[in-house]
């Protein structure tokens, strides 16, 4: 029986780029739901970017641009990136739609109905200077229990301690540095703690739909942990409203109060789909309302399990829903079995990959290798992806073909002979098409890439066995070869369409190549006939060679920024970076005209001092820590920067200031570590009056303010 499937990814946040560490759930879905079309099942798959929350309205604000211009840019390189990669979703759509502002509503106005919405006033910081209520992560202070300066209002990354903003001493705004005040504010509160709620989330936990369960056996465990014993009651309710000003939908009947970025997020799921059903036609309620017959499949990260599995699931289903059949659950990913990291370059983005031109199927490869359904963090060791593209991929599976081909283009004008089908059978055996197939449908893909390269080893030592060069070089072995080569043909044919959700790009080469129609799971089993005429053999897929992944990674360290700078640029910055890390102005190019174009080449921003310190062992050099409005997961980054300005400040006296950096500066490796810009000060050339002095922006300047 056909299968109907709606199969989701997790929603990008729409003010970052893609990096290799989302794309580990975007290949593994993309994967699955080509492999489930393969089989004859109805699979389609949605997405959209996740585009609401204080960030977004802050970075807008940074950047001058309103948050609709922000998200759409934004949606644009997600969507490139993922396009780039060979994922292929029906639609990507936005969580700022009026598909699901829609949805939205239906479902909050369902569960207020039911009595699940409760109004209660809460006491939060508050920025007078901003106007604006802080979320926990844009306040800072210091901790209450190490001491630790500059840090969250949720928690100390020195010591671990989670707390409440409340709780933090010296509090100030991240926004604006001023220090918030407490103030009452009314908010809106999904019940989750109520006993409905709590009976549905036990009886979700444990269901198997048609038999798998709902939840991985580790994610099972975590719920377990969160819902506490029968009787207990461990859930709290969930505050899902936002003060103004904020970026998202308003809540019906609550004047200047919004839903919280994360209530429609994952109702976004219904917001493409609702999209897609009014494009194409489709029924919106047969998918969606409870009892619906289409399984909902969730690709998520581990790290938003609480949301998946317990708001989510709790909301659907209190509002008359269908809830989701299956949550797949991934871990994180590393890098040379670190944490993926921006000086080190390993903080590899989905655009820099493709502007590379590394090809998007080693990495879909690689990771099909590596994933297997569970919630293990997976690792890319860089030589063991060399290693393993090189190996399999070139090595086993394409080997097979440019070893076999030029015999029937050369010999037999490009016709098939008949198959050896003693050998086809004893290689493509039933047995390892139903394993492989089991392997794919429980997302343990590595299972199935052990299965197919064991096959593939099959069909080389039938090549290796038979010798076709040799037979070739006998005209009475005529009819042997043409046997030999359109069987180890055949069998590439049938690798093909088991790699066919891994590699969508090679494998319509090889459809072209077969010169028949576009190739189904039952193919494997099916050689083509003596007979059939094949196209030209063109070449496959190249080996990676190791420098083209070093230049990958030395791209990455360097680009710091967002904004990729052209080569040419790099090598003037290179040029210039002595000076700038002496904090020099350029003397030899006082008297040259430059256009405005080459002023605007150099990315001017308002530095906020957040942390100065000597250097052990330099004698020149203050190492900073500048504040210029950078986030990474939502979360404020710091740029370290070396200055030559240890014989005129003291690094107590520069805390707290501003002053003006270059942020796009090539990043430069010293020997203390790595400078990712510069500040600029002002020195006499002729050393006539001594000293430096760093710039100062006139107050009201931000940190990240663009200098022009
Ligand atoms: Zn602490």
């Amino acid at each position: 029986m056909t299968r109907q499937l709606l199969v989701t990814s997790a929603l990008p946040y729409a003010n970052g780029a893609i990096h290799l560490g989302h794309l580990v759930e975007y290949i593994q879905t993309d994967m699955w739901v080509r492999f489930q079309n393969l089989i004859g099942n109805n699979a389609t798959y949605v997405c959209a970017d996740d585009t609401h929350g204080t960030p977004i309205m802050l970075r807008a604000e940074k950047e001058g641009i309103t948050p609709e211009a922000l998200i759409a840019r934004v949606h644009q390189e997600h969507l490139r990136d993922f396009t780039g990669f060979n994922i292929a979703f029906d639609l990507y759509h936005s969580t700022h739609s009026d598909e699901n502002r829609e949805c939205a509503e239906t479902i909050y106005l369902a569960l207020r109905d039911a009595g699940l919405i409760e109004v209660r006033e809460i006491e939060q910081y508050y920025d007078e200077e901003k106007g604006m209520f802080l979320p926990d992560r844009f306040i800072k202070g210091t901790c209450p229990k190490c001491g630790a300066e500059d840090q969250y209002g949720d928690n100390c990354e020195v010591c671990g301690a989670a707390y409440t903003p409340s709780e933090l001493k010296n509090p100030r705004s991240a926004v604006s540095g001023s220090v918030p005040v407490l103030k009452p504010s009314q908010h809106y509160f999904f019940k989750l703690s109520d006993p409905r709620c709590q009976q549905f989330l036990r009886d979700f936990t444990r269901s198997a739909p048609d038999g798998i369960p709902v939840l991985q056996h580790e994610a099972a465990n975590k719920m377990q942990e969160w819902l506490g014993e029968p009787g207990e009651n461990k859930l709290s309710d969930w505050d899902i409203s936002r003060d103004a000003p904020y970026f998202g939908f308003a809540i019906p009947d609550a004047p200047g109060k919004y839903f919280y970025v994360w209530l429609d997020a994952p109702i976004g799921y219904m917001g493409a789909f609702k999209a897609l059903a009014k494009k194409e036609g489709r029924d919106f309620d047969a998918v969606w309302k409870a009892g619906s017959k289409t399984e909902l499949v969730h690709f998520i990260g581990k790290d938003i399990l609480y949301f998946h599995a317990l708001f989510w699931p709790a909301m659907l289903h209190q509002a008359g829903f269908r809830v989701p059949t299956r949550i797949c659950a991934h871990g994180f990913l590393t890098v040379d079995g670190a944490k993926m990291s921006k000086s080190r370059g390993t903080f590899i983005t989905a655009e820099s990959y493709l502007q590379r031109k590394l090809n998007p199927e080693w990495l879909r490869y690689y990771f099909a290798s590596k994933l297997n359904g569970t919630m293990e963090d997976i690792d890319l060791n860089l030589d063991d992806f060399i290693a393993k593209v090189n190996s399999d991929l070139v090595g086993k599976y394409v080997n097979i073909a440019s070893r076999c081909a030029g015999f029937i283009k050369k010999q037999f004008e490009g016709v098939l002979g008949q198959t050896d089908r003693a050998v086809f059978d004893r290689i493509i055996t039933d047995e390892a098409l139903t394993e492989i197939t089991a392997a794919m449908e429980a997302r343990d893909s590595a299972r199935a890439m052990r299965q197919i390269m064991h096959l593939a080893d099959e069909a080389n030592l039938y090549v290796n066995d038979r010798q076709p060069w040799l037979l070739a070089k006998d005209p009475e072995q005529r009819a042997q070869l043409h046997i030999v080569a359109s069987t180890a043909l055949n069998l590439f044919r049938s690798l093909s369409v088991l790699l066919k959700p891994v590699l969508p790009a090679l494998v319509t080469q090889v459809e072209g190549f077969f010169n028949a129609a576009p190739l189904n799971w039952a193919d494997a089993r099916h050689p083509l006939p003596a007979g059939h005429g094949i196209n030209d053999y063109a070449h496959l897929m190249n080996r990676i060679e190791r420098p083209m992944v070093d230049a990958l990674i030395a791209a990455n360290a360097e680009s710091l920024q967002a904004t990729e700078v052209p080569k040419a640029e790099k090598a003037n910055d290179k040029k210039s970076e002595k000076k700038a890390a002496n904090v020099e102005a350029a003397k030899d190019q006082t008297n040259d005209h430059i256009s405005i174009n080459d002023f605007t080449k150099v990315d001017l921003r308002i530095a906020k001092i957040v942390n100065a310190e000597h250097v052990e062992g330099a004698d020149k050099l203050i190492r900073l820590q500048l504040d210029i409005g950078e986030t990474e997961n939502d979360q404020p980054t710091y740029r370290q920067v070396f200055a030559g300005i240890k014989s005129a400040y003291d690094p107590a006296q520069l805390v707290g200031r501003l002053t003006v950096m270059v942020a796009n500066l090539a990043p430069r490796k010293m020997k203390f570590g790595l400078s990712e810009g510069m500040v600029l000060a002002a020195s006499d050339a002729d050393g006539a009056t001594p000293g430096l002095y760093i710039l100062s922006p006139d107050s009201g300047a931000q940190p990240g303010m663009r200098v022009k």
